[in-house]
């Protein structure tokens, strides 16, 4: 075998190098080979660890404080973890070896350059076993003495107790561990992001860019809110853009480390990146897609006028085309099955969360394993590579915000939560239920990319709208080119504060309240600027307040699903419902006359009635404001046309409910799950005759309950002529194509039938 030197430049790197030099070093080595603007560097490969550790005699008290270290013992592992690292620190690093990093130092720019030094782990027998985020970045590096201290740094990393547990829990030998360090130009960016080469959830051939002032960090933590931009690559054209207000950047910091800075009023809402900027970041994106042949999740950062690629990786939430999963065994082997409630094959290691509090341990690529996932969750659940929940069917609230992150999630396994064991490595397959034992065989060909989009837009006559329940997904919501927001639920805006209404009242805290309300609404009409968006009333069961600040005072019901939600609770918590109104208020006086308010849960007109005097008497000009309801509740399919009557201006098909309250079928209930059938003839009666009267009537009739994402679902209501649908994102671009020839064949059906009489 050939000989492994201690240093290996990126363009010398390719991605079969791993071993030397890990999976990051890898990918990097590889992107510059392929001609993408790679900033320039070096990796200190893994050959060079394990010289260091050799030469400085510290490998045997180094593995010998691991052996038979008890990891579940804390106060065990810390001490291991701190003798460790200790060990690697104080050794002194070989000189020969020094010499050669400082003469690669050197070589970078006459050796002044400021770097990022990165930590690049690998295993010897399992070079492609993924550690990432394991060990430790340094960023803004300068100076000889600088760089050596932070290569050892990296070194040292390796020995984190997190590091140290999470290899233990695996199976890893500390032994067979090696850890490279890669070494960088460090790109003091002026603006950086991310981009994803291909849509994330339906495949088509649009890039999706975001971007922010400053340093990636930003925008890949979370800490600032970046513009988007949608870029089509058939027409070469940004067919969507949202400027969205960027508080703060992160810089470097003076000679080492970064900070965070607010940003000056007149470069918040400026755009980031011109349309010629994101054409030309799009295509780097086209080359790397082309190069590994599937969809890349990629980070850049630009400098002037000069643009670099800084990662990139595989997207790993496209629906797969084939979900024919192998394990590594090629044995398939299920350890758990439940409802597949959104599509995606995503492989991880298992968090298995018993409470909310436990999120804190959930890292980016992980599968969160619960009972049944809360609104509390949603930020742990946006960071997750998949979801699996012992309880709940495809309507429960696991299923709705995973659909909606394009999350790969399987519910209602009944015992995922004692067959899974944390730190185990899974594949979930979200559209056939099945959570099989270890890693895909072929990741990339599981998760091809579903077959193209057709080449122009789908127009047609019944609008096809989308539903919205996070802020967050309203610019992927909108690059789906749906006509509209048939359902934007609130409880997420509201509940991801983690305080109920009622805290907010009691304490005095109203304003922050309605601000908060006032500005997730405010992201969605802007994203859907022009198009109708219907914002529903607040809708959460008492039980999934209970986790909250507040929720102390939630009443204990029997059956929280036939309780005090929805429409009939805010009309007997005036307070509550007041704050809601008030920002919609707010809203409408802004200009946004796109807003429309749509009641939840109505089983009388005369809840409409007195919802809309309430809203009188706050101040609402009812007659100008687009008002309606949701067709959750039999009596409210039944009544429809006394509704007209009381004057609604919409009605929506709530199908997750109405089907419950029609069949008796609870739908969080695994035990039952398997009656809950949307196209129950007594369901599909109660829909058909609302949708005749609303026509009669001339009154919009949509349907925004998961059954409107459903292709042969929405066939049958084309024909039976409601007016809209409103689908999961992931589902639009086959909901549209099913409306579009729903409604040819009906066209089609007629000439024929005039033509042959
Ligand atoms: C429904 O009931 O169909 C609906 C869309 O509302 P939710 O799922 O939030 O109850
Ligand atoms: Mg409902």
């Amino acid at each position: 075998m050939k000989e492994m030197p201690d240093i290996l430049w990126l363009e010398e790197i390719r991605k079969e190098d791993i071993a030397a030099v890990g999976g990051k070093g890898a990918s990097l080595g590889e992107m510059s080979s392929m001609g993408l603007p790679v900033p320039g560097g070096f990796v200190v490969t893994s050959r060079a660890f394990r010289h260091f550790l050799i030469e400085t005699g510290i490998e045997q008290p180094l593995f010998s404080n691991l052996e038979n270290l008890n990891v579940d013992d804390n106060n065990a592992l810390e001490q291991a973890s701190k003798k460790a690292r200790a060990l690697v620190m104080k050794a002194k690093m070989p000189a020969s070896l020094k010499e050669r990093i400082r003469e690669s130092y050197q070589k970078l720019n006459g050796g002044g350059m400021v770097v990022a030094v990165r930590s690049s782990a690998t295993a010897e027998d399992l070079p492609d076993a993924s550690f990432a985020g394991q060990q430790e970045t340094f960023l803004n590096i300068k100076g000889e003495k600088n760089l050596l201290d932070a290569v050892q740094k990296c070194w040292a990393s390796l020995y984190g107790a997190r590091a140290i547990y999470y290899r233990a829990k695996q199976g890893f030998d500390d032994r067979s561990v090696n850890i490279a360090v890669v070494v960088q130009q460090m790109i003091n960016s002026e603006k950086a992001g991310v981009m994803f080469t291909s849509h994330p959830v339906t495949g088509e051939p649009l890039t999706i860019i975001e971007g922010s002032w400053g340093l990636g960090e930003a925008v890949v933590s979370g800490s600032v809110s970046p513009d988007k931009y949608v870029y089509d690559q058939r027409t070469g054209n940004v067919i969507d853009r949202l400027i969205a207000q960027k508080k703060t950047e992160i810089v470097s910091d003076g000679e080492h480390g970064t900070k965070t800075l607010d940003i000056g009023k007149e470069r918040q809402e400026t755009s980031v990146l011109s349309d010629e900027e994101v054409a030309r970041l799009a295509t780097f994106g086209k080359i790397a897609e082309t190069h590994y042949g599937i969809p890349q999740d990629i980070e850049w950062s630009i400098v002037g006028e000069t643009m670099y690629i800084l990662q990139s990786r595989p997207i790993t939430t496209i629906r797969s085309g084939a979900t024919q999963v192998k394990t590594e065994t090629g044995e398939g082997k299920i350890l758990v099955k439940g409802q597949g409630a959104s599509p995606g094959v995503a492989t991880g290691r298992v968090v298995v969360i018993r409470d909310v509090k436990d999120t804190g341990s959930v890292q980016a690529g992980d599968i969160l394993v619960t009972k049944m996932t809360n609104p509390d969750m949603v930020p742990a659940m946006q960071k997750v590579a998949a979801i699996v929940t012992d309880e709940g069917g495809m309507t429960c609230h696991a299923a709705i915000v995973s659909r909606e992150l394009g999350t790969p999630a399987v519910v209602g396994t009944r015992n995922a939560t004692s067959v899974l064991k944390p730190g185990q490595l899974i594949t979930v397959d979200g559209e056939k239920g099945f959570i099989y034992e270890g890693a895909l065989e072929k990741p990339s060909q599981a998760q091809a990319p579903v077959a193209a989009i057709t080449a122009s837009p789908l127009i047609t006559a019944t609008s096809v709208k989308v539903n919205v329940s996070i802020p967050g997904a309203a610019a992927r919501a909108a690059a789906t080119g749906a006509d509209g927001v048939g359902l934007l639920r609130i409880e997420h805006l509201i509940l991801g504060l983690n305080k109920t209404p009622g805290w907010f009242i009691a304490n005095g805290r109203e304003e922050e309240f309605i601000d908060e309300l006032y500005k997730g609404i405010k992201i969605v009409l802007d994203a859907f600027n022009g198009k109708p968006v219907w914002v529903r009333t607040l809708d959460a069961p008492t039980d999934e307040f209970r986790n909250m600040a507040g929720g102390e005072n939630e009443p204990h019901e029997h059956n929280p699903m036939l309780g005090w939600r929805g429409i009939r609770r805010d009309l007997q918590s005036p307070d509550q419902f007041r704050l809601q109104v008030e920002a919609f208020k707010r809203l409408w006086e802004k200009g946004y006359d796109n807003l429309g308010v749509m009641f939840p849960m109505v089983s009388h007109p005369e809840e409409f009635i007195a919802a809309r005097e309430m809203m009188a008497e706050w101040g609402v000009d009812v007659n100008a404001a687009t008002l309606g309801v949701m067709i959750e509740i039999p009596s409210c399919a039944i009544m429809i046309e006394d509704f007209i009557h009381a004057g609604i201006d919409f009605a929506s098909f709530g199908t997750n409910d109405l089907v419950q309250y029609t069949l008796a079928i609870d739908r969080n209930n695994e035990n039952v799950a398997s009656m809950y059938q949307p196209k129950h003839p007594a369901v599909l009666a109660l829909i058909d005759q609302a949708i005749e009267v609303c026509r009669d009537h001339g009154v919009e009739c949509s349907i925004c309950g998961q059954a409107g994402s459903e292709p042969p679902m929405v066939t049958w209501l084309v024909e039976h002529g409601i007016t809209s649908v409103s689908a999961n994102i992931d589902a639009i671009a086959k909901i549209r194509e099913t409306v579009a020839r729903t409604e040819q064949r009906i066209i089609l059906e007629s000439a024929r039938r005039s033509h042959a009489e």
